[in-house]
């Protein structure tokens, strides 16, 4: 059967259950196209950073099948899937410097040193550190450690980043700042990014589209504007509409 679709990615009839009853994930069906800035945004517990974790690669599908590029992925190991991410948690290394944490995920792939160097160096100036290399992660702000850790998920040219809750843990003006500065990179690089966030704001000014998720199934699928304009259900209005 052929099965072309365009899609960077496909989640297909997917579920996820962990303990063998409960279905946090119901049945996620979802295209994101290629070069998309894709954000699933819901409360809490309603099963994002769970679908993150099947495209990644740290947790199977209970059933149904991820597609990356239109190639079926449930069986890749994580390494191999050419994913870059980012958490909330960015957990730099803190006895490497800047550069030799960027450098890490590029050894690991056995990268030659000279070519190491050079991506170093080029997506250090992306992220506006170039000038940062040799310091060690504690002897950066908080801002400046995400983008040690938004640096390292694009350090490998990957085609597709996720993020979960990746400013989670900023202050407001910090977060704004960098709300900016990852949607600036999108723009750059055309890389598909695939964002979770439970923050309205964040998610309807960042999108091109928005899954709204609730309690494992996706409530709409919309434009940021579209979302806001017309919702299609009592929850996503009361959603959208709340302030944190
Ligand atoms: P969200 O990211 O939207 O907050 P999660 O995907 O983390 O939601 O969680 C969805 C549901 O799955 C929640 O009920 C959560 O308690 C449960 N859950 C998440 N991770 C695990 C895990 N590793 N083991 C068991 N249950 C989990
Ligand atoms: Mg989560």
């Amino acid at each position: 059967m052929s099965n072309t679709t365009g899609a960077a990615v496909r989640f297909e009839k997917v579920q996820k259950s962990y303990d063998g009853e409960v279905m946090v994930v119901k049945d996620l069906n979802l295209d994101i196209a290629p070069g998309e800035f894709l954000t699933m945004l819901g409360p809490s517990g309603s099963g994002k950073s769970t679908c993150l974790m099947m495209l990644a690669g740290f947790e199977p599908a209970t059933n149904g099948e991820i597609y990356l590029n239109d190639k079926a992925i449930n069986s890749v190991p994580p390494n191999k899937r050419g994913i870059g991410m980012v958490f909330q948690n960015y957990a730099l290394f803190p006895h490497m410097s800047v550069a030799e944490n960027l450098a890490f995920p590029l050894k690991v792939r056995g990268i030659s040193s000279k070519d190491i160097d050079e991506k170093v160096k080029h997506t250090l100036d992306l992220v506006e550190l170039g000038a940062f290399g040799n310091r060690r992660p504690a002897q950066l702000s908080g801002g400046q450690q995400q983008r040690v850790a938004v640096a390292r998920a694009l350090v490998f040219e990957p085609e597709l980043i996720l993020m979960d809750e990746p400013l989670g843990a900023l202050d407001k003006q910090l977060r704004e700042q960098m709300q900016y500065e990852i949607k600036h990179i999108h723009e750059r690089l055309g890389v598909t990014v695939v964002y979770v966030t439970h923050d309205q704001t964040e998610a309807l000014t960042m999108s091109d589209r928005v899954a709204v998720f609730e309690d494992g199934i996706i409530q709409q699928l919309s434009p940021p504007d579209e979302l806001y304009e017309s919702p299609q259900n009592s929850f996503v209005a009361q959603f959208i509409g709340e302030n944190n």
